[in-house]
């Protein structure tokens, strides 16, 4: 029962409704209510199972990322992935690795933050670092930054003659963007730059994602790794390891 509701409850019900100093009743059949002054009570907060809460959600995502464990967490999974494709390169044909693009090769946390991590996908990005932020509008910038452990990776793979395949679900008409935001980042001489069609509606991005790279396999490619931040990113098969980025500031189903 909330405070509003048991005071109401206090001002009409029986005496056990507000019961002074000391008095514990049964609001529910298994939750107590303890009142422990009769001038200023507080009330347990074990009558229900507190929902997570999106405001602190929300604090601990920014500590997390100014904190440094973000970026330090996304060096961990990004080592594993280059440990495992300088192992496996060498023993297949053809080997390649596909990369997600937002929060996997790319930051997008400028206008994450400037959004208090909603999604604005209209509207100009013209006030950094104050929001709103559009996401197209950002997008079309084509300012994001690359994730270091990333790039590191990235490197690594291309001396090692891996092909990399970047595979978004940011629309085809965003590939000129896209394509500039990535070289400037630094991800240079990759494969190929797959994005959804500009009218593809899909239920799971693994939808889209899933069967293109089916079609990089099927040119002869074996996707050693497969890397993003969405589980949707990885799921669908259609290769050998998969490896999921830390991203506790949204989810793309
Ligand atoms: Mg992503």
């Amino acid at each position: 029962m909330r405070a509003a509701a048991f005071l109401a409850a206090c001002a009409v019900g029986p005496l056990s409704a507000c019961a002074p100093s000391s008095v514990t009743a049964n609001a529910s059949s298994n939750a107590p209510v303890t009142v422990t002054s009769s001038s200023a009570p507080t009330y347990a907060q074990t009558l229900i199972d507190q929902p997570a809460n999106v405001g602190d959600a929300k604090i601990a995502a920014v500590d997390y990322y100014n904190s440094g464990r973000y970026l330090k967490d996304v060096g961990v999974v990004a080592d594993a992935a280059r440990t495992w494709v300088q192992e496996e390169a060498p023993r297949v044909s053809k080997p390649a690795i596909v990369l997600d693009i937002d929060e996997t090769s790319l930051s997008n946390w400028p206008m994450t933050k400037a959004d208090d991590f909603g999604y604005f996908p209209k509207g100009p990005c013209d006030a950094l670092p104050a929001g709103p932020c559009g996401a197209e509008a950002w997008e079309l910038s084509g300012k994001a930054k690359a994730l270091p452990p990333m790039l590191a990776l990235y490197q690594a793979a291309r001396a090692d003659n891996v092909a990399v395949f970047f595979v978004t679900g940011r629309r085809e008409v965003e590939r000129k963007s896209t394509t500039t935001n990535l070289l400037n980042a630094g991800y240079r001489d990759f494969a190929a730059l797959y994005l959804k069609p500009n009218a593809m509606k899909v239920a799971s991005a693994a939808d889209y994602k899933a069967p293109v790279r089916q079609s990089i396999e099927a040119r002869g490619y074996t996707i050693i790794a497969n890397i993003g931040d969405q589980p949707s990113d990885l799921a669908g098969g259609h290769a050998e390891k998969t490896f999921l980025l830390p991203n506790p500031f949204y989810r793309v189903r």
